[in-house]
């Protein structure tokens, strides 16, 4: 299920038997927008059990501390971005050009710190069944989430589906030549494709990330 806000800017939950998952938040204005449509949905604040954060960079986490308030969920995040969650910042060196450094002396770009809950790894389970696939390169603890019982991809950062499937601004990224590899982690056989910016991909439309894996995997990256 698909929580959008902002026109390029998604957080996704996931229903589950003991409860919701939400992945990702967005900017300090996405709480509001995200309790609203789970409360369409027939759910309270309460019903959420964890947040499961793909990576620490502002438009994911800036919401993170007053979503944590309102739902008392328990907050997870790869072991590699839990330092700058907890710095409230992107550290200086946490992007690869200069462009990137200079947003993150931005006020903007600073986020209320976070100590997550409990860090993931490469291969955990997440309860709900989301399967954690780490992609470095956009940061070094970037992780996509595998929902197996419904064959659906979230993935975060690790790609970008905005006029047309993208690996987005290598100055962004923490290490951007790492990032091919990262998609080459991911597996190929889904059913949906979902998107922290850009449109989700369900059906035959799944066939154009495939395609884009192999473009993407075949890449020399650039020095
Ligand atoms: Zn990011
Ligand atoms: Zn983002």
């Amino acid at each position: 299920m698909r929580v959008g806000h902002g026109d390029t800017e998604n957080a996704f939950v996931i229903e589950g038997d003991d409860g919701l998952t939400l992945v990702d938040v967005g900017w300090a204005s996405a709480p509001g927008v995200i309790i609203e449509a789970l409360a369409g949905l027939g759910h309270g604040p309460g019903a959420v059990r964890r947040i499961v954060v793909t990576h620490a960079h502002p438009d994911h986490v800036r919401g993170l501390a007053t979503m944590r308030e309102h739902t008392g969920a328990e907050v997870l995040v790869h072991a590699a971005d839990a330092a700058w969650l907890g710095a409230g910042r992107v550290p200086p060196g946490g992007r690869s050009r200069a462009v990137g450094s200079t947003l993150d002396r931005l006020p903007i770009m600073r986020w209320t710190p976070v100590t997550p809950d409990r860090t993931l790894s490469d291969g955990d389970v997440v309860d709900g069944g989301l399967r954690v696939i780490h992609t470095p390169g956009h940061t070094a603890g970037h992780i996509a989430l595998h929902h197996e019982p419904t064959q659906t991809l979230l993935l975060g950062d690790a790609a970008f589906h905005l006029r047309g499937l993208g690996l987005g601004p290598a100055t962004l990224a923490h290490d951007p030549d790492s990032r091919p590899d990262a998609v080459a982690r991911l597996p190929r056989d889904v059913a949906a494709v979902g998107f922290a910016h850009g449109a989700p991909l369900t059906g035959d439309a799944t066939d154009s990330f495939r395609e884009f894996m192999s473009a993407t995997s075949g890449r020399t990256p650039k020095r």
